[in-house]
């Protein structure tokens, strides 16, 4: 029997679960391992989540008796593969409330997803025009623009933060114009952790006939994410922040918007007929996918996507808030440390420094203790500018987080501060 198929089958039957940690922890292999003498610790959730063995099994699954080349073929294989993938594009676009499952386009994750729009968008933008993203933004939701300020002359504003790493809405709103093409900003801050006021914003944006794109990225892991509620025209995400592979991520994009944008790479599938003349392009969503894509990725991320739509997402989401207060007051209890990313709003992460410690000494001696936390800019250096800061110590958690791991966290940052103090 085809285990994928038959799974899918049974989510809609399935009611929500009560949230337990320790039922959802079981079900992450990686997470029972130990580092030498230590239990592992995985704190490094905002650069990648590990993957639960369903999405696992599915992999294997697919290699094992499903593996073939999708849209083409009349044989078997080719068909159930095809349907497979379909299939996980419809779980994908349940979970975001997409109107269409053709407004689900797959990329390889959210920096593909970005440049496809940047690069698409690019072609219709002229000298003068206005691009706005924000302080808060990954290097990939910065870069992409940056090259539209090169290439067309397009001016890239940016949306102030206070110090507590809350966006300006006052500026925001003097910044718009009828000049603005697009607004592209961050749910989540990969850094920080604030999260933005999207659909005020978006709202903010249309009133000046600007387009919205919002980088998901850290925001699904944590909660979920209605495109229709929010009304933006873009949202885009990576399916390994998100219990799925590496090497796939989506694009939500508004028909209507997707049918006026023109296509970004050229190839096998985008096209409806090619002649050495002309080519015409094909149908939604296939127009921006050319080429074999990522198959098995697509599949395991909505394998992965159902698993997360059969938690109860407001439960998760309470529980990662109460992790994320119990972490940050257990954490001021220690001598020397700094937070940064004290907005309101917050998801999923703890940045820190210790004072007169570097943040790169700090991370070994936890990485020796089975602690794994992230050093550095984050992508993010305009943030760590602003701070005046090379970088921070980021720990970032997720729904299979406890406070065990947590009291782990904080007694070795304890040790590791003794240690180098
Ligand atoms: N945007 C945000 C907010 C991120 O946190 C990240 C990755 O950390 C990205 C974009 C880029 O994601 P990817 O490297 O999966 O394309």
């Amino acid at each position: 029997m085809n285990y994928l198929f038959t799974s899918f089958i049974f989510v809609e039957k399935l009611e929500k679960m009560t949230f337990d940690v320790d039922k959802i922890r079981a079900q992450f292999p990686i997470l029972k391992q130990s580092m030498g003498k230590y239990p592992l610790v995985y704190l490094d959730n905002g650069a990648t989540t590990q993957k639960p063995q369903i999405v696992i099994d599915a992999i294997t699954a697919y290699y094992t008796s499903e593996n073939s080349n999708i849209h083409r073929g009349v044989h078997t294989l080719s068909q159930n593969a095809t349907t497979a993938y379909e299939e996980a594009r419809s779980l994908i676009q349940n979970h975001i409330n997409a109107s269409k499952s053709y407004e689900c386009i797959f990329t390889k994750g959210t920096t593909d997803s970005i440049n496809l729009v940047a690069h698409s968008i690019g072609k219709t933008i002229q000298a003068g025009d206005e691009i706005i993203i924000s302080a808060l933004e990954h290097h990939s939701n910065i870069v992409p623009w940056q090259f539209l300020v090169e290439e067309k002359g397009a001016i890239l504003k940016v949306i102030p933060m206070n110090s507590k790493g809350e966006l300006d809405m006052n500026v925001y709103a003097e910044l718009l114009t009828d000049k603005t093409k697009i607004v592209a900003v961050t749910q989540v801050s990969n850094a920080l952790g604030t999260i933005n006021p999207i659909k005020e914003m978006v709202k903010k944006a249309h009133k000046v006939g600007a387009l919205f794109l919002v980088d998901a990225a850290q925001s699904l892991q944590h909660f979920s994410v209605d495109v229709q509620d929010l009304d933006c025209d873009f949202m885009v995400f990576s399916g390994h922040k998100l219990f799925a592979p590496t090497g796939v991520g989506m694009l939500y994009g508004k028909e209507s918007v997707l049918k006026e944008l023109p296509p970004y790479q050229g190839g096998g599938d985008m096209i409806k007929t090619v002649t050495f003349e002309k080519t015409t392009y094909n149908e939604l969503p296939h127009k921006f996918e050319a080429g074999t894509p990522n198959i098995v990725g697509g599949i395991g991320l909505g394998v992965a996507i159902k698993w997360l739509s059969e938690l109860n997402l407001t439960e998760v989401q309470k529980y990662e808030d109460d992790l994320l207060n119990y972490a940050t007051v257990e954490i001021l209890k220690l001598e020397g440390i700094k937070l940064y990313g004290t907005a309101e709003h917050k998801s999923g992460v703890l940045s820190f420094l210790v004072d007169g410690l570097h943040p790169y000494d700090v991370g070994t001696l936890l990485n020796q203790q089975g602690v794994a936390v992230r050093t550095g800019h984050h992508c993010t250096q305009p943030i760590m500018d602003f701070y005046q800061i090379p970088g921070t110590i980021r720990a970032s958690f997720s729904l299979y987080n406890t406070k065990a791991d947590v009291d782990a966290f904080i007694k070795a940052l304890n040790r590791a501060i003794n240690m180098l103090k």
